[in-house]
């Protein structure tokens, strides 16, 4: 059995006052949207559903907690890389993802990046938002759609650009390559 089967959604936060309490540990997920976050976190935790794999783009940005057991969670933010966020929301993102950086509780972050597009400037804008006691960890996603020795390069690449910001690893939600390795990471930070 899944050790995160006990997961159950928690809360959708459009402000830092409806974030659950900062006691326990909790780790982040974040990405560009349509990079396979949805996916590997249903994957990592064993729920199809947990995270909805097909949202509308420009969509109210809402930062979602699960628990995974208690004091235990993961905190989902809302794919990037659409300009289409309203104006009146673009003020506020800021002071959220601040305040979730904040959080004594946040152990660190977990990056998927399309594996066949590699690390953009938005996934590097990400690495210096973490504060340097939170760790940062690559899942360079849909790995199914490279060869082996593509996706070997690409491991290789991107380990050499995040220069031992994050660790990196391959990652396919559809061929399960990695669940393992990133469910170990996932269950080490949360502790
Ligand atoms: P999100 O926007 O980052 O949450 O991405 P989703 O999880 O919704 O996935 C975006 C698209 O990529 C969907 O069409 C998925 O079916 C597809 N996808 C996600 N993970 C994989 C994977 O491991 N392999 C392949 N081939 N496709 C994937």
């Amino acid at each position: 059995m899944n050790r995160f089967s006990a997961a159950r959604f928690l809360v959708s936060a459009a402000a830092p006052a409806q974030f659950p309490a900062d006691v326990g540990h909790e780790v982040a997920f974040a990405g560009r949207s349509n990079a396979g976050k949805s996916s590997a976190l249903n994957a990592i935790v064993g729920h199809r559903g947990l995270a909805r794999t097909s949202k509308a783009p420009g969509r109210t940005r809402l930062l979602n907690f699960f628990e995974l057991a208690p004091l235990r969670r993961l905190v989902d933010l809302p794919g990037y890389g659409y300009a289409s966020a309203p104006q009146a929301e673009k003020r506020t993102w800021p002071a959220l993802i601040d305040a979730l950086r904040a959080r004594a509780s946040l152990q660190g972050l977990f990056l998927i990046v399309d594996s066949r597009r590699g690390l953009t400037d938005a996934d590097e804008g990400l690495l210096e938002w973490v504060s340097p006691a939170q760790r940062v960890h690559v899942l360079l996603s849909k790995s199914d759609k490279l060869s082996r020795s593509a996706a070997v390069l690409v491991l290789r690449e991107s380990t050499g650009r995040l220069t031992g910001r994050a660790t990196a690893q391959l990652f396919s939600a559809l061929k399960g390559t990695g669940i393992g390795d990133a469910q170990e990471t996932l269950a080490a930070w949360l502790g």
